[in-house]
């Protein structure tokens, strides 16, 4: 009975599926940021004065002091790269076409990381804590969605 398992196979279990469906609405502060990368193309923070920590997304409020803030700080388009994660299979592990990377990348200015893909990498490997920058869809195909970015290439030079 107390016998440790090291084959999770081997584990008395039954099946099933749990349909899950969501709407999650963006709220004041996600229109905030969707709106500016649409019509402005830019990276939207809030900077919280008593914790000097500037939050990207945008914040209604800060989450550690509970002030009131506003969407009121640019940052990046450049960043650096916190870190990544090359996929080579789908939710369902058949293989992909072609790897996906994702990355974790905190833009300048702020203290905070937004998770997108990472593109256009070229030959060289990617490292924690290279330089990278946002790439944008054009002005015209942006639709205010998290997709007008197409996600963060390793910067020039
Ligand atoms: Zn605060």
């Amino acid at each position: 009975m107390l016998d440790k398992l090291t084959d999770p196979a081997l584990v008395r279990r039954w099946g099933g599926e749990i349909p899950v469906r969501h709407r999650y609405t963006p709220g004041l502060a996600g229109e905030a940021f969707f709106t500016a990368l649409r019509d402005r193309g830019v990276l939207l923070g809030s900077r919280c004065e008593a914790c000097e920590y500037i939050y990207v997304p945008c914040r209604l409020f800060c989450e550690r002091c509970f002030a009131e803030l506003t969407a009121d700080t640019e940052v990046g388009p450049g960043g650096t790269l916190e870190s990544f994660a090359i996929g080579y299979v789908d939710v369902e592990g058949e293989p992909l076409d072609e790897p996906v990377t994702v990355g974790l990348v905190m833009p300048d200015g702020a203290d905070a990381v937004l998770f997108h893909f990472i593109v256009e990498q070229g030959e060289e490997p990617l490292e924690i804590g290279m330089r990278v920058e946002v790439v944008l869809r054009p002005p015209g195909e942006r639709t205010a969605s998290i997709l007008d970015i197409v996600g963060f290439q390793p910067a020039a030079g």
